[in-house]
């Protein structure tokens, strides 16, 4: 009674048809299984329920920035490695593998651009680079496009995507939370505009510094920002903590953040609110 037996042939390898990975993305919102390309054009927006789905800084210059106009500084500093330090691989190789996964030197990308027609610095975080952590080398170039911002007279906008300062860099990384505030100072003293963005998640060391000073701080809707997380606060007080604690919504009900802007409606905010405070005496007019 063999009729029915199929010949059993075993496959080569190389030879199974997979579907390619990256064809569709399952929303961490409302579990929708969504079309890749369908959110990449609503930038990485979900359809159904808004969530918004983490991009690279790439995908946000574009948003944020004309075509064509950002022009990228100090893409060739990397870091030292001051401490010798090794967790489960050396400090270089985890650094070498980073920049070969995101194509970056290090966890921000910073330049200048316009944006719609305002002359701008912008700095984007990428949160695929050892968790977005910040040490020598992204303070550093943050302070220097800072200073450029001040010799210019051009707002500064960092987008940020941290997990803190970068524990393989020590006391290295602590010193960047007191030199990006400074050179903040420094802008603020100029009046020049800076505006943070947070974008999920953001928390530690930038919450401490930059992401919490700005003179307008946007977030994401649903972004997680804070400065420890959920869990080892809950641990040290013994409480319960509220629905939607540290998310953005909840940031802004207790005054911790001046706005939740949809990414869609990001760059238009920004523009709306630089030219209300440059109000006729920044470049951009
Ligand atoms: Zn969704």
């Amino acid at each position: 009674m063999a009729w029915f037996r199929k010949p059993k042939k075993p496959l080569k390898s190389g030879e199974r048809r997979d579907l390619p990975g990256d064809l569709f993305e399952k929303c961490p919102g409302c579990g929708e299984i969504l079309y890749r390309e369908k959110i990449s054009s609503n930038w990485n927006v979900c359809p159904g329920c808004g969530h918004h789905l983490r991009i690279t800084p790439e995908i946000y210059i574009g948003l944020l920035t004309d075509e064509d106009t950002f022009s990228e500084r100090d893409a060739e500093l990397r870091s030292a490695d001051p401490l010798e330090f090794v967790d489960l691989k050396p400090y270089p190789a985890r650094l070498e593998a980073a920049e070969e996964v995101t194509g970056q030197g290090d966890a921000i990308i910073t330049g200048e651009a316009s944006l719609d027609g305002i002359p701008v610095c912008v700095a984007v975080m990428d949160f695929r680079f050892i968790g977005g952590s910040m040490g020598s080398v992204v303070g550093e170039k943050l302070a220097r496009l800072g200073r450029r911002a001040l010799e210019t007279r051009r707002p500064l906008i960092v987008v940020c995507a941290s997990g803190g300062a970068r524990m393989m860099e020590g006391i290295y990384s602590l010193m960047q939370l007191a030199k990006t505030s400074a050179m903040l100072a420094q802008l603020h003293e100029a009046r020049i505009p800076y505006i943070s963005v947070l974008t999920d998640p953001t928390t530690g060391g930038v919450t401490a510094s930059f992401g919490m000073l700005g003179d307008v701080n946007l977030g994401e809707p649903g972004a997680l920002v804070g400065f420890a997380g959920p869990r080892v606060i809950e641990e040290t007080i013994r409480q319960d903590l509220p629905d939607g604690f540290q998310r953005s919504e909840f940031l802004l009900e207790h005054g911790m953040l001046d706005r939740v802007v949809d990414r869609r409606e990001l760059k238009s905010t920004l523009a709306l609110l630089l030219r209300h405070m440059q109000d006729g005496c920044g470049p951009g007019e």
